[in-house]
């Protein structure tokens, strides 16, 4: 569905007037095109600080491998320095930095902070520098849990996070907060490079907590990191999970496409454009868990990657709601994806190191008029996750949630035009997201370098006002 004010903001002359008569214009986001690259950080220029003036020279290197330029308050030890000039990359300091000169991300790691005084290192690193964050810039900040579970400034980094995300919003830019426990430095760099790529262009507002101790894949590629990997994805034919089928194909995966029969046609030409297998199976059967567990023992050597991602809607508010609507809703949105899941690890045809996504959604998370069916069900998935996790964990394997939020489809396109404006501008981007923004979430939360998220719900909505 066409957003008129996104699409008059490309025009400079239409968007200078808009200004003018106060309609601010959103900005266009820039989104990833095609598969994750080596080099996903490709010439992007990013300021790395910490709170303790110590920088960890895995994380710098990591970032530098990852194509970034860096730029740090302080120098680094030598030996850091001719690594990185190793790999083509610039190092500089943050001071060297010419007044009019922008950076793409600014990164600041507040692990060390550990009381009021030492907490305004992050007032005073972004008081200083947020001027230069470009426009579609990436703000990511650090938090450890410290020993003894004392979260106060873990949540006073949340709290300014949450808020500068707001601040920056109107200009494509987004802000994050990873926790890392004490997840080793390799846990936290997946979700970092993720956070600073184009594929978490409408997740903000965002905290991410890292598992501690979770078992490290033996291999983490970052192109073509699903190469390999047999994935299933439910509700494939068209929107969102036709764009996930889509991006994992992408990263190498042999994607098992999985609709109801009557969606055929759809169905085939998602499978044709990425030479995938086609599963007919309606999932409200009593049993599919089953048959999707027996199709991948037989069929496959068992199965990597399972997005749980079909879903439906049959609104009604709860005093006009027939039991049949509550029933139907819960059968597909919430019975499947427990018993698939409890099934194929029963039957062991999902595989070590196996990667689970459920959709759940922002009306899972705020709650939404007419749909206390949908709301129930998606917010038990968020607690399904939370649940399966450590058992999953046992093996290697993830299971996590995402939830998006105004999401630019045909359901979204149905809703009547002032309802769908509102909903559209609703967060701190000003504009709904696309499918592909789902599927490169989803993608991501599937790949090997995910694997100390685990049991989390991510919210892809543009850091939407609802449930925040
Ligand atoms: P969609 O209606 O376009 O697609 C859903 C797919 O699931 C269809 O291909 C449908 O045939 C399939 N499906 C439905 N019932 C099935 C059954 N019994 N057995 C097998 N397949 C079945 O939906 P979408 O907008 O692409 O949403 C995908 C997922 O994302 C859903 O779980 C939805 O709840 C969630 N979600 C969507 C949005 C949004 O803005 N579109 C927002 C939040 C969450």
């Amino acid at each position: 569905m066409n957003d008129l004010l996104l699409s008059a903001g490309k025009n400079p002359l239409i968007k200078k007037i808009l200004t003018e008569v106060g309609v601010p214009t959103p900005v266009a986001l820039k989104r990833q095109s095609g598969a994750l690259s080596e080099i996903p950080l490709k010439d992007q220029r990013l300021a790395f600080v910490t709170a303790s003036g110590k920088t960890s020279e895995a994380v710098l290197t990591a970032l530098a491998e990852a194509g970034a330029n860096i730029y740090c308050e302080h120098g680094v030890a030598k030996e850091i320095e001719a690594h990185l000039v190793a790999f083509g990359r610039q190092i500089r300091r943050l001071a060297t930095l010419e007044e009019k000169e922008t950076l793409d991300a600014l990164v600041f790691d507040g692990s060390a902070i550990q009381d009021i005084a030492s907490l305004e290192s992050v007032y005073e690193f972004f008081h200083e520098h947020l001027r230069r964050l470009a426009t579609n810039g990436r703000v990511v900040i650090i938090a450890t849990t410290p020993a003894n579970g004392d979260l106060t400034y873990v949540r006073a980094l949340e709290g300014f996070m949450r808020s500068l995300a707001k601040e920056i919003g109107a200009r494509g830019a987004t802000a994050n907060l990873i926790i890392r426990a004490d997840a080793a430095d390799d846990a936290l760099l997946g979700p970092l490079a993720f956070f600073l790529s184009r594929a978490a262009c409408y997740v903000t507002g965002q905290v991410l907590p890292l598992a501690a101790n979770a078992q490290k894949p033996k291999e983490i590629l970052r192109a073509q990191s699903l190469k390999g990997k047999v994935a299933l994805v439910t509700g494939a034919a068209r929107g969102i999970g036709a764009e996930i089928a889509q991006a994992l194909a992408l990263e190498g995966a042999h994607v098992v496409c999985l609709d109801r029969s009557q969606e055929g046609e759809a169905l085939a030409a998602t499978a044709r454009k990425i030479d995938s297998h086609i599963f007919y199976q309606d999932l409200s059967e009593a049993s599919a868990a089953e048959k999707i567990s027996a199709y991948f023992t037989t069929k496959f050597k068992g199965c990597d990657i399972v997005v749980h991602n079909a879903g439906i809607t049959l609104d009604k508010t709860l005093k006009n709601m027939p039991v049949e609507s509550w029933r139907r809703v819960m059968d597909i949105n919430l019975r499947a994806p427990m018993t698939i899941t409890r099934r194929m690890v029963a039957d062991k045809s999902l595989n070590a190191f196996a990667r689970v996504v459920c959709l759940s959604s922002i009306a899972g998370v705020a709650g939404n008029f007419g749909q206390t069916n949908y709301a129930a069900s998606k917010a038990a998935l968020r607690g399904f996750v939370a649940a399966t996790a450590p058992e999953l964990a046992k093996s290697g394997s993830t299971i996590n949630a995402v939830a998006p939020g105004f999401i630019e489809t045909k359901m979204t396109a149905s809703i009547p035009f002032f309802t769908r404006e509102v909903g559209r501008r609703l967060n701190n981007l000003g504009q709904g997201g696309q499918p592909q923004d789902v599927a490169q979430v989803v993608a991501f939360l599937t790949q090997p370098a995910a694997y100390a998220v685990n049991g989390q719900t991510l919210r892809i909505c543009g850091g939407s006002l609802l449930g925040a």
